[in-house]
């Protein structure tokens, strides 16, 4: 189909085969197995010969048609459903890593991901680095032998930070490391991780994707850019498979031993979330970027952070990565944490709860919620401010989102 906008490719992705009722919709196959004609087809599917379904921890068709359907927009080399962003994120540094490698890192990290950096996998020996990936130098020094990858969210949450991934993907190629980038912030509508050079593109499809926060989901997109003859890890894979070693290996091997595919009957709210994701992202940013610019002139607001906003600190790089929306997160600092609680409980219609890119505008304060439990000093690494307010701005329109704020600030 000559169809090469976003949402027209998107809108008509065909299925695997025909539907025996052509149904309009994918059906939602919610069975555990699939029966065979043959002992022989049985074993042609089981060997990874035939493309047939046999049992839905491995594959389903439900969920090969949402992982199709963001393939085909985004030209990925492939795409894989799992059932959350943390099993994303899980998998594919499982897939990579061994024991005695190491992984350059920021500690401007989502919460679980850098728990499960410092904590589950240096248990298996693998050292997460954590160094300023916005200082090309620095990361340069800390990449060795034993790197197998350099991780990073594309803007961080909740500090907004954003690195080069140019120069970063540089580092990588000289070393033979791949970059591997958590878009959850920017979906793949707006913002083309390929061409900054990210190899592996993770996302969390509970944000923006799942439309209107339904289900937990995650993807993992190859696009397929990297030589893994240079890892360690996956030099033997390349041998038998090339291009597509980091993808088998996750598919055949890990992805079935974790045991987290997403399941059909959340492919199928994701897939109906993703026919509408570019204009439902364009809408939920440019309020973030509108309202941004005016909680900059309420009196009670020390500051406010969006890298869309001219004088942010990122906002050339920010413009040159990801256009003139960068997400619909924005964080604003009040003068004590006293303050922060007094306006999150003055709220008369922003919802006060986690989660990011739902249709209503949702607000937290991380430092006691998403690092609550984190220590002081673990909160200093991370940058976490005790005066820091977290907005994820969603399809109300900005007037009604500036007047809540507003009323809850002088009440
Ligand atoms: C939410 C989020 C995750 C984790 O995703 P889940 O779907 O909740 O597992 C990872 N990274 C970022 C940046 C996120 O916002």
């Amino acid at each position: 189909m000559d169809t090469t906008n976003f949402e027209a490719r998107l809108l008509h992705a065909p299925y695997a085969k025909p539907d025996a009722y052509h149904a309009l919709a994918m059906p939602v196959y919610q069975s555990v197995a699939f029966e065979f004609e043959t002992a022989e087809a049985m074993e042609e599917a089981f060997c990874g010969r035939s493309q047939d379904h046999f049992y839905s921890r491995i594959t389903n068709p439900t969920v090969h048609y949402f992982e199709d359907r963001v393939r085909l927009v985004t030209q990925a080399l492939s795409v894989t459903a799992l059932n959350s962003g943390m099993a994303a994120i899980s998998n594919t540094l499982m897939t990579v890593a061994y024991a005695g490698s190491n992984i350059v890192t920021s500690p401007h990290l989502f919460g679980n991901t850098y728990s499960f950096l410092k904590g589950t996998l240096a248990a298996f020996g693998v050292e997460a680095r954590f160094c300023d990936l916005t200082n090309p130098e620095e990361v340069r020094a800390k990449v060795d032998d034993h790197t197998c990858a350099i991780f990073l969210e594309v803007i961080t949450n909740p500090q907004l930070e954003i690195a080069d991934l140019n120069a970063l993907a540089a580092i990588g190629q000289a070393a033979g490391v791949p970059l591997i980038a958590d878009t959850t912030v920017v979906p793949f509508s707006s913002f083309d991780a390929k061409r900054f050079g990210v190899n592996i593109e993770v996302v969390s499809s509970t944000k923006y994707i799942s439309g209107g926060a339904t289900t937990v989901g995650g993807l993992i997109l190859d696009y397929g850019t990297f030589d893994w003859s240079r890892s360690k890890v996956l030099k033997a894979w390349y041998g038998q498979y090339g291009q597509t070693a980091f993808t088998t290996r996750l598919r055949r091997e890990i992805h079935r031993n974790m045991g987290a595919y997403m399941t059909p009957q959340v492919a199928y709210m994701q897939s109906l979330g993703l026919e509408t994701l570019q204009l439902r992202f364009e809408r939920y940013a440019s309020t973030a970027l509108a309202l941004a610019k005016r909680l900059q002139t309420l009196e009670g607001i020390v500051s406010v952070n969006y890298t869309g906003l001219e004088e942010n600190p990122y906002y050339a790089i920010s413009r040159a990565q990801f256009g003139a929306y960068p997400g619909a997160m924005l964080t604003f600092d009040l003068p004590s944490r006293e303050a922060c609680f007094r306006l999150i409980n003055n709220l008369k219609m922003i919802r006060r709860a986690t989660n990011l890119f739902d249709n209503k505008s949702l607000i937290i304060h991380p430092a006691s919620t998403i690092y609550g439990t984190f220590g002081d000093k673990q909160r200093r690494e991370m940058d976490i401010k005790e005066e820091t307010i977290r907005l994820s701005v969603g399809l109300e329109p900005a007037d009604d989102l500036f007047d809540d704020i507003k009323q809850a600030l002088s009440d």
